[in-house]
């Protein structure tokens, strides 16, 4: 029998891999075949948006023009969008043409006070302001992937959200908002959202890669002030005071040498003490000192114990002495928790797109993120996203002023999210149970 290729191979293909499926969490060929069709036809003027993001940087909870422009991309791409979401925040949605569940992909959309020293021809246009966190390839990502899925609608069984976010790095003193203030004003709801997906860059691997781990995976980040009120004396008659610097000596080392001894390895904690002010002159008995520093902890449990530990240990201290003190506890945000039922259908699905030498386990991290208001409430699958250039053994880490990460890390991301947004809904069955 002769056939004859009489049309394009370009058509040919995806009509070969229609009947190909995949194993778990993992999309169809013919999908995935036209979501690398859509990147490359877009890619560019993805990194177009990117590096005016960039040059664009805005303060947290001070996203007017990304909003506005996020908001504006998304509707030329048909979604329904909703803005001024804890005061910046703006969310599409994508209604696929098939029934179902609906899930999310976040970004955040802030950057921080640095001054940018890169030498990038699209370097931040405003003075002490850069994205030094990678937001704008968090943003330039999510707006990618709403672009690709938006122009395959009709294989989407459900909705897509594409959550855009302020003020990931808090919001300034006195203000409400980030992803806590998303929820209160009902960015999880209307349609109700099942499950959701973030990325975050990450230069300790190189672009193409992705790290992923089951369960806990950022830590939560509280912080503690500790204010030792002793009495006053001259330097010289020391027995008439009570030094609060010796006692918060004591509290310093008593606090670490505890917590080395108590904590369980395999449920990390790190606290740190950051900053202690206190006394007058060199001749005086300080009366009072204060210490303040950061608690970083995974498991709720490890959480409340080491806040009780942290008043025992300064009553264990101050009281023996005719001492006092007083703690503050502040709760941050909690941890990130990846559920292992959506890493099931996930993982595989991340490997897929990315090749499965290219996705790795962590251990987890020890910084904070506030996505973890969104995995509290329903299943999340969190990953980090290799930015670092090919060849590069290092490079500048986030928060510094050089950080720059490799562009072709968005087409990886777009693609990772593309692949997660559709697989999630592809086994939405499972999730919903
Ligand atoms: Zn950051
Ligand atoms: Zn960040």
């Amino acid at each position: 029998m002769v056939v004859h290729f009489s049309r394009s191979l370009k058509f040919f293909i995806p009509m070969l891999l229609l009947f190909a499926s995949g194993a778990l969490g993992e999309l169809d060929k013919t999908t995935a075949y036209l979501i690398d069709e859509e990147i490359t036809r877009h890619i560019q003027e993805i990194i177009k948006l990117r590096r005016f993001l960039h040059m664009n940087p805005e303060l947290s909870q001070r996203e007017f023009e990304t909003s506005k422009l996020v908001a504006s991309q998304l509707l030329s791409m048909g979604l329904e969008v909703k803005t001024g979401i804890a005061k910046t925040g703006v969310i599409g949605l994508l209604r696929g043409d098939q029934p179902g569940m609906t899930i999310a992909l976040r970004a955040d959309m802030d950057a921080l006070p640095i001054q940018e020293d890169t030498d990038v021809p699209f370097q931040s246009l405003n003075p002490g302001v850069m994205h030094a966190c990678g937001h704008d390839i968090h943003t330039a990502v999510a707006l990618g992937t709403a672009l690709v899925l938006s122009r395959l609608r009709d294989r989407i069984k459900g909705n897509i959200k594409f959550i855009f976010q302020p003020a990931e790095e808090g919001p300034p003193p006195g203000e409400e908002g980030g992803a806590s203030l998303m929820i209160q004003e009902g960015a999880l709801d209307d349609p109700p959202v099942r499950a959701i997906i973030a990325l975050h860059v990450w230069p300790d691997i190189p672009v193409g890669q992705a790290l992923f781990t089951v369960g806990f995976a950022l830590a939560a980040a509280d912080g503690f002030e500790i204010t030792v009120k002793g009495r006053g004396a001259h330097g010289a008659r020391p027995y008439e005071g009570i030094d609060a610097i010796v006692l918060a000596s004591q509290l310093v080392l008593a606090i670490h040498t505890t917590l080395s001894r108590t904590n369980h390895p395999e449920d990390p904690a790190v606290v740190s003490i950051g900053r202690i002010q206190g006394g007058v002159r060199s001749n005086i008995i300080a009366d009072e000192v204060r210490l303040s520093g950061t608690v970083r902890t995974l498991s709720e449990a490890n959480r409340t114990r080491i806040e009780r530990l942290l008043r025992d240990i300064a009553r264990g201290v101050t009281q023996p002495q005719g001492a006092d003190f007083v703690l503050r506890y502040t709760r941050g945000t909690p941890s990130v928790y990846n559920h292992p039922d959506l890493a099931d259908i996930l993982f595989p699905s991340l490997q897929a797109a990315l090749g499965k030498n290219n996705v790795s386990p962590h251990p987890p991290q020890m910084v904070a993120e506030d996505f973890s208001e969104f995995s509290q409430r329903i299943p999340g699958f969190y990953f980090l996203l290799g930015v670092r250039p090919p060849g590069a053994r290092t490079m500048p880490p986030l928060h510094n002023s050089r950080f720059l990460p490799d562009e072709k890390s968005i087409a990886v991301g777009i693609k990772a999210a593309a692949h997660l947004l559709l697989d999630g809904l592809a086994y939405q069955h499972r999730i919903e149970n």
